[in-house]
């Protein structure tokens, strides 16, 4: 694949030319393609490009604009296997969960075309018979989408397609493990019909060109979603700005708490694919299996066999569960983790690392890393983000020893419980920290019409997905006067003496 920048309606190389090589990580000697490396100057055509056509693209009706995103959608389930089979190749995902990538920002897109037809706003009473009040929603302006590599479709939909269909237009900076599914998504809008301008994208590091962006002063909204490391530094510096607005969604350090009288079977099946689902890497990861000393050594049991099960391999083997990490650093990344397990007093329970010989030798392959840990306030391993498959079992006596562990940790994204008691689940999903709560299921596995985003490290209090478009509009009070005399809230009188 040869990608391009797509800015104004037309594709384009870097105004350097320099380019970049997108290698598979399950077969470095596998080239998915060149893309262009692009920098400042080439951000500063793309948001000029949106600046100039967000009039008129805001002067259009919800319906009209939501119509182009439905022959979006029309031309990627046309397109469907292909994509996944190109997210597969490029970034690893087994091809089941490279279908459910395309499928959810497909669900995504048609969340956005159905709601252009729903009611948008409300109307609210007033203190005067005669005057009408609503609250009416405005598009903020330029967005900048800045997207990581994990879900290369469904999160640059999620950001994308709430920003569209209301009225912005966009600036998209795909993550640069990815850009061949971003390629995609510029594609598919161009062909669909977007006007000029409305959308654009640019190909990079997150140093050359995702930097510019979010700095750039017309851009009105920075909507990220990466790790907590780049998006603290991105929320510091663009808070600066007083006139944008930024939301992160970052990393976690999620947990399954798993209580005595829970359903075995599904505790463990909850765990195994919460745990090693996208080899780790979704921020919805299980990393903490906090489980109640009564069915612990049943579980660890039924757990280590799940996980000894688990087949690593060419992600588009249709057998294979867990495909590649994503790249050399994230190998080191989970390999240095491993080890911090073990020097903090972890007993290993099933000692994973990198896999080579047969069929691993040209990509990032790792098998799970299982280990049992008493919580303890000062322990890296079970605090920090990971992101690969290495998961702490974590035991714990009471309810309040649980409530505590789980909420020790600096992040706050997703968090699931397995009981068969009402009680105990309705106290933890009060008394935990998380955004995405899940009772008797794994903690992966978000749906789009409900709000994506987390507490502390996560995000910034401005959930993703369908409630984005809280974050890419603005509310305004609307109030209109029926009567020939002015008469005011509070008892105020307009009468000039
Ligand atoms: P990352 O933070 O390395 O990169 C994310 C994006 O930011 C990429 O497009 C990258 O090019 C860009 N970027 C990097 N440095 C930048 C800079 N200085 N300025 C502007 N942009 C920059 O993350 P990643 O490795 O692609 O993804 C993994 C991380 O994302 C994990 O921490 C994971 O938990 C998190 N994540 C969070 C969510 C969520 O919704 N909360 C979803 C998926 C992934």
């Amino acid at each position: 694949m040869r990608g391009h920048n797509y800015i104004n309606g037309q594709w384009r190389d870097s105004i350097s030319e320099h380019t970049f090589d997108k290698h598979s990580p399950a077969n470095t000697g596998d080239l998915v393609g060149t893309f262009p490396a692009s920098d400042a100057r080439d951000v500063e055509e793309a948001v000029r490009a949106a600046r100039a056509a967000f009039p008129q693209w805001r002067g259009m009706s919800f319906i009209r604009r939501a119509e182009i995103l439905d022959r979006f959608v029309r031309l990627v389930q046309e397109d469907f296997e292909e994509l996944a089979r190109l997210m597969a190749r490029e970034g690893g995902k087994v091809l089941a969960e490279s279908r459910a990538d395309v499928t959810e920002g497909i669900h995504m897109t048609q969340y956005m075309v159905g709601r252009s037809r729903m009611p948008y706003g409300d109307v609210v009473p007033s203190e005067i018979a005669e005057k009408d009040s609503y609250m009416l929603r405005k598009p903020k302006g330029v967005v900048a989408a800045i997207t990581p590599w994990n879900f290369p479709f469904a999160i640059p939909m999620w950001s994308i397609a709430p920003s569209l269909a209301t009225g912005n237009t966009v600036v998209f900076k795909p993550s640069s493990e990815t850009p061949g599914c971003g390629q995609k998504v510029a594609e598919y809008l161009h062909e669909a019909g977007l006007p000029a301008g409305v959308f654009n994208m640019v190909h990079g590091t997150g140093d050359d060109a995702g930097w510019p962006l979010i700095n750039h002063p017309e851009v009105d909204v920075v909507v990220f979603t990466g790790s907590y490391g780049v998006g603290s530094k991105i929320k510091e510096t663009v808070a600066r700005d007083y006139r944008k607005m930024v939301a992160c969604e970052m990393g976690g350090k999620n947990a399954i708490m798993v209580f005595d009288d829970a359903n075995l079977d599904l505790a463990v099946n909850a765990a195994v694919t919460s745990a090693f689902r996208t080899a780790g890497q979704r921020c919805s990861a299980a990393s903490r299996l906090i489980v109640q000393e009564g069915i612990l050594d049943r579980f660890v049991e039924r757990f280590l066999a799940g996980a000894r099960r688990i087949r690593v391999g060419d992600p588009l083997d249709e057998r294979n569960f867990m495909g590649p990490v994503i790249n050399q650093g994230a190998v080191d990344k989970v390999l240095r983790y491993n080890q911090i397990a073990r020097d903090e007093g972890a007993q290993v329970l099933l000692d994973g690392g990198r896999l080579s010989g047969d069929g691993y030798g040209k990509g990032y392959f790792m098998s799970p890393f299982v280990y049992l840990m008493r919580h303890n306030p000062t322990s890296r391993v079970i605090r920090e983000e990971v992101f690969g498959p290495h998961v702490a079992i974590i035991p714990f006596k009471t309810i309040e020893e649980a409530i505590f562990i789980h909420n020790d940790v600096e992040y706050g994204l997703t968090f699931s419980v397995i009981t068969e008691d009402y009680r105990k689940a309705r106290r933890v999903r009060e008394e935990c920290e998380f955004g995405l709560g899940y009772v008797n299921l794994p903690c992966i596995g978000a749906e789009v019409q409900l709000p994506f985003g987390g507490l502390k490290k996560s995000g910034t209090g401005m959930p993703s997905a369908a409630t984005l478009v809280d974050v890419v509009t603005h509310k305004v009070a609307w109030t209109v006067n029926h009567d020939q005399t002015i008469k005011l809230a509070q008892g105020l009188s307009a009468e000039i003496e």
